[in-house]
């Protein structure tokens, strides 16, 4: 519920603009909703139009896509850019290539990018875009074919110092590879921080691969020794997915010293109460994509299970859902509290339901939102664009400690900030706040632009 009349003007007015993009509303009421107690602090806001102008994206660039597939037959698909706020660095965001791809979801992620952009402390502007090209099922030459047509007319839209795009669903390191060298061939420079996510032969960062789910791990630890004095020594530790995310995630809660009990696919989950063995999911997934269940067949003492939902009726001191977005709803939420759980950290994009996060926060769960913990990716996506731009390359190491240094400071910045504003411990509340204060604070030192 927003409380200001302020706040509840804009969001209607957000409403009525594109009454059909329904994930664009969610995702700013999620947020307006935060801003309540910032915005009777501070009347400026209201009187230089700062939240309208917060919400409207700078500029929406929306293009065709031609290309033509192995038996000669021509495709045309849609290419969007969503360059939402530039108040505090270069546009950045990842770019989604999949068949759902539209506005709404382009511009919720979009908006959300600029919250979790701010938080890394780093400067960087929020972005999105991608196309509703599917991938999957296509031959290389037609992933090549089609990237190819997409930079010919991104390319004009961006730059090292303009807007910054990296990868999202449906965008690897392929697609980055043929998208780079497209953008190099039109624009006949070798500005190798146009992207992020690059092959480590042409400007890619050490530690990018791993960033998201070790950045998770190191934000949670960070939370659980200040909110509990605890960490994830002696921890059992359940996380959904088995993808990227969730296999770094899982590499570094065991470094730490907790015990990851369970993964899960689309299909199923495993179980293994010793502790996963991390080097058969990895042959399992990163070396011939399999499937999850696999791994039952090759461990003794493990069980698969059909239906990922099931995963979360596994007693855990430490949940890290880590798949996709909406996964755990109210009823999951119950269970993982009346189960003992006593932390919640979401490593993909808005995996918990409403509902769900208000079972952790009324059960008094440890709750950190997403914006701020899996912002590690993005972070060494800067920190890529930083050695770019100084024609260097850190060693593992020193990535790894600026990542660590990074999310150490994100937890503090969203607990100082939801203490400022007298609710203590509510990190989504802070996170929305300080994300916000400091774009909206630029946007009023740079006038109304
Ligand atoms: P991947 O594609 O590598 O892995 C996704 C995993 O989730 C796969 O194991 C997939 O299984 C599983 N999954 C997909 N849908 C479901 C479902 N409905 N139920 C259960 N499991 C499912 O993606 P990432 O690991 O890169 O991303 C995971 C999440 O993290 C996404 O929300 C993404 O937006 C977010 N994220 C990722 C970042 C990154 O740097 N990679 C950065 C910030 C956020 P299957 O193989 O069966 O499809």
């Amino acid at each position: 519920m927003i409380k200001s009349e302020y706040l509840q003007k804009v969001y209607a007015q957000v409403v009525t603009r594109d009454p059909d993009q329904k994930e664009f509303h969610q995702a700013v009421l999620e947020v307006l909703e935060s801003l309540d107690p910032i915005i009777e602090q501070r009347p400026e806001y209201e009187n230089k139009g700062i939240v309208e102008t917060f919400v409207e994206p700078e500029r929406v660039i929306s293009f065709r896509v031609p290309w033509v597939d192995d038996r000669g037959g021509i495709h045309i698909n849609r290419g969007y850019r969503v360059q939402f706020s530039s108040a505090i660095g270069p546009y950045k965001g990842g770019l989604r290539f999949h068949p759902t791809v539209n506005l709404s979801i382009l511009k919720f992620l979009g908006f959300e990018q600029i919250l979790k952009n701010s938080l890394t402390g780093l400067p960087i502007g929020g972005a999105k875009g991608g196309s509703d090209f599917d991938p999957k099922g296509k031959s290389d030459g037609e992933v090549m074919r089609f990237c190819q047509s997409f930079m010919t007319e991104l390319s004009r839209h961006i730059g090292q110092f303009v807007d910054v795009p990296a990868g999202d669903i449906g965008v690897g390191g392929r697609e980055i590879g043929y998208l780079f060298g497209q953008y190099r061939r039109v624009q006949g420079t070798y500005a190798a921080g146009v992207l992020t996510g690059k092959g480590l032969s042409f400007g890619g960062s050490l530690v990018r691969t791993e960033a998201t789910g070790y950045g998770l791990c190191y934000l949670t630890q960070e939370m659980l020794g200040k909110m509990r004095s605890d960490s994830f020594e002696g921890k059992t530790v359940v996380i959904s997915g088995s993808g990227n995310v969730a296999i770094f995630a899982t590499e570094k809660a065991a470094q730490l010293g907790g015990r990851v009990v369970a993964l899960s696919d689309s299909n199923g989950f495993i179980h293994d109460p010793e502790g996963i063995k991390l080097d058969i999911v990895k042959d399992i997934k990163l070396g011939h994509r399999g499937r999850i269940r696999e791994y039952a067949d090759r461990v003794p003492g493990s069980t698969y299970t059909e239906g990922f939902r099931g995963i979360w009726n596994i007693p855990c001191d430490i949940a890290l859902p880590c798949a996709t977005q909406n996964e755990i709803d109210g009823e999951m939420a119950r269970t993982i509290v009346k189960n003992g759980c006593m932390a919640v950290a979401e490593g993909a994009n808005m995996p918990c339901r409403p509902e769900a996060i208000q079972e952790f926060q009324h059960a008094g769960i440890l709750f950190a939102p997403a914006k701020a913990a899996n912002a590690g990716g993005v972070a060494t996506s800067a920190l890529e664009m930083s050695q770019n731009s100084m024609r260097y390359a850190w060693s593992f190491e020193e990535v790894d400690r600026r990542l660590k240094g990074i999310m150490v400071n994100i937890f503090h910045n969203i607990y100082d900030a939801a203490e400022e504003f007298g609710h203590t411990g509510d990190l989504a509340m802070g996170a929305n706040i300080a994300g916000f204060k400091k774009v909206a604070d630029a946007m009023l030192t740079q006038g109304l632009i």
